[in-house]
């Protein structure tokens, strides 16, 4: 069994500033040093660039600043999100909250003016439909999940 965590969570730097968003766990570095973390980020995953301009979710579609809609650059990710849970062994995932792809509880509205509402990334979206879903503000809930994986 392993546990789906985005890459900036894990101190990578894949964000659209070159950043990340570390998750200091001692947890998820003991999992990490046993290898059952798995490390995705959705956007560099479908082939966009470090650094890249910003993204938002508006009505379910990813848009860029101008409007121009981008979700079909996601449509292999998607289609192939279930595949990759199974050939991965992938029994829950820890996303990063906020996120167009990532989010688990809140994004935002897709105005580029800062504005957060609840929902779910895209990828986030996709992945509830297997395994249950946290955020980076719910590691007690999803240790506590991981225990009764294990008994
Ligand atoms: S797409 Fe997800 S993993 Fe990649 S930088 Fe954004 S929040 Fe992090």
């Amino acid at each position: 069994m392993k546990i789906l965590v985005s890459s900036c969570l894990l101190g990578q730097n894949v964000r659209y500033d070159g950043g990340n968003c570390f998750m200091n766990s001692s947890w998820i570095a003991r999992l990490a040093a046993s290898d059952q973390i798995v490390s995705l980020c959705p956007e560099v995953a479908s082939g966009m660039s470090v650094p890249r301009a910003p993204i938002e979710l508006k009505n379910g579609e990813v848009v860029d600043e101008s409007g121009v809609v981008i979700t079909e650059k996601f449509r292999s990710l998607v289609d192939n999100l279930e595949a990759f849970i199974n050939d991965n062994s992938i029994s829950m995932a820890i996303m990063k909250d906020k996120s167009p792809s990532c989010g688990v509880r809140q994004i935002y509205d897709g105005s580029f003016s800062g504005t957060l509402i609840e929902g779910q990334g895209l990828i986030s979206k996709e992945l509830a439909k297997y395994v249950p879903v946290f955020c980076e503000n719910e590691l007690y809930e999803a240790e506590k999940y991981w225990n009764t994986l294990k008994i």
